[in-house]
Formats: C-alpha cells, sequence, structure tokens
C-alpha cells in the first residue's frame, strides 16, 4: 500500500522532544533573534504566501511554544490576538493556500495552541495551570497535575459492498452533499469497535472487517482522524440515531460521475480525508 499524504500533513521540521525540558538550550533559543515564531490566531494562522508568516519571537505578544528545529533554527509557535502583520486566515483556507508542509505546520501549532487556550486551569483542582516543557505540559502548582496536549481521535470509514459505498449526509450540508460517516472513538474503545459501531448507530448497518488506509491531522480543535474500509457485513441503510438526513448506497459509476463534477451528487472538496478514501477507492477498483 501506498502512503497517502493527507491535508495537514507532512510538517517539515525536527519536533526536538528532547530539547523541550532543557533549559539551558530554551533559554538560548529564546534569546536567540535568529530563532523564528509562526502566530495562531482564534480559528486560523498568519499566512505569507504560500507560508506561514516567520516572526521574530519577541515580536509577538504570547507564550512560545517549541514546534521543533527547521534548518537548523529553533521554530515556535504563539497564540496572538489579532494580526501582528502578514494576512490572517482560517485554517480551511489556509489548506488551499499553503503548500503540504506548511500545511502540516499549521496544523501542528494550531492543535497544540488551542489546547492551551481551552485548558487553563487544572481539570482536577481548578487552579490556573503553568507552561512546562517549552509548551508540551501544563503542571498545576497546587495539587501538582500534570496535564499533556490532548489529540481526539475519530474513525471515518467507507463501508463497502461489492460495487456499492455507503454514504451519509448531514442535514446542515449543502443539498446533494454525500460524505463517509464518521464519528469520535469512545472510552475503551478499539478503532476497529468504533468504526462498527458508529456505522450501526448512524445507518443500522453491520460491518465484518475494518481495513485501516491513512490518517489526517484534524485541528479543529484537535482531533485526529482515522481512515477505513469496512466491509459489510448485514443490514441496509436507514437512518436511526438523527444525525443523519440520509444514508445510502452509491454505485461505483455514481461515485465517478460526482467526483467528476456530473449529476446531483456532490462530495467533499480534496482538503477532506473522506474524498481521498473515495478516491482512493476509486483507484483501486478501476
Ligand atoms: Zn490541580
Amino acid at each position: 500500500m501506498t502512503s497517502m499524504l493527507t491535508t495537514f500533513s507532512g510538517a517539515a521540521l525536527d519536533r526536538a522532544a528532547e530539547r523541550r525540558t532543557d533549559e539551558a538550550w530554551l533559554a538560548e533559543r529564546l534569546a536567540d533573534p535568529a530563532s523564528r515564531a509562526v502566530a495562531v490566531t482564534e480559528g486560523g494562522v498568519i499566512v505569507d504566501g504560500e507560508r506561514l508568516a516567520r516572526f521574530g519571537v519577541g515580536e509577538l505578544d504570547g507564550e512560545p511554544l517549541l514546534l521543533g528545529v527547521q534548518d537548523g533554527t529553533a521554530l515556535f509557535a504563539v497564540a496572538v490576538v489579532g494580526a501582528p502583520g502578514g494576512r490572517a486566515v482560517g485554517l480551511r483556507e489556509a489548506a488551499a493556500v499553503l503548500a503540504q508542509d506548511e500545511g502540516g505546520l499549521a496544523a501542528y501549532s494550531s492543535a497544540l495552541a488551542n489546547w492551551h487556550r481551552a485548558h487553563p486551569c487544572c481539570s482536577r483542582c481548578g487552579t490556573r495551570t503553568l507552561i512546562a516543557e517549552a509548551g508540551f505540559l501544563r503542571t498545576c502548582p497546587n495539587c501538582g497535575a500534570q496535564h499533556h496536549p490532548r489529540t481526539d481521535p475519530v474513525v471515518i470509514m467507507l463501508v463497502l459492498r461489492g460495487d456499492d459505498v455507503l454514504l451519509g449526509r448531514q442535514p446542515t450540508w449543502p443539498p446533494g452533499r454525500y460524505s463517509a460517516l464518521a464519528g469520535f472513538v469512545e472510552p475503551g474503545e478499539s478503532l476497529e469497535e468504533a468504526v462498527a459501531r458508529e456505522v450501526l448507530e448512524e445507518s443500522g448497518v453491520e460491518v465484518a472487517a475494518a481495513r485501516y488506509i491513512a490518517s489526517q491531522p484534524w485541528p479543529f480543535p484537535s482531533s485526529l482522524m482515522l481512515g477505513f474500509f469496512a466491509d459489510h457485513a448485514a443490514g441496509e441503510p436507514r437512518v436511526r440515531d438523527g444525525e443523519l438526513d440520509d444514508a445510502r448506497w452509491f454505485s461505483r459509476a455514481e461515485l465517478v460521475a460526482a467526483a467528476e463534477g456530473a449529476g446531483d451528487v456532490h462530495l467533499p472538496p480534496p482538503l477532506a480525508i473522506a474524498r481521498r478514501l473515495i478516491d482512493r477507492w476509486l483507484a483501486e477498483t478501476g
């Protein structure tokens, strides 16, 4: 299987995890005028053409979070209020305009900054926590709890039955838009179990084996989409839990037409891993 480089993956830098606890190295890098920082806004980033805009660390007002080392230079992310220069764009637009590796950096910096924004206080005792390990830990000065940045896993899957694929649509989507079924992984659940449960809950269909295909960081605010193909085992689709307003089988011919922009069925944009999964299945079965 060839690997699939999905949107928001492919950040080209050394994350330099061993440096996060190296206080002397960090102090030097923070003081070094050559060190760079990218700016994360509420819901977006600051771009400069096809790249994230680079600033001096001191130019940005906020706590620098260490992303890693790029071309020998330390690179930080700073959550900012307002635009310090450059062009502020939302993350979806960023994914469209940025080069692949810079899109990966946008997802990385946003997910990390989003986590800090959303978790200012200790979830155990409510005390305001302090940033440690260059942004990869928050510690509680009252109870000593340590809180690590979170990534929330989401399974997204194409259910396959011979030449047919099961897709669904949410009531809020534009008319004719269909996509892969998806849902958050629940506590104590394997990915395969999550695939089977979500498909059953949303469509009433039972699946057999689930095959992992590819993943995609999805920083809205900090998810990881895990893409699967799942074989149909039993049942016909019918909407059950109110999350979808339709779920049905699509023939290969229907999907080929939709992928070419013909007909009334609209597939998700290439930005979405759902579309990558559909394109992958079309290529494998072509
Ligand atoms: Zn605490």
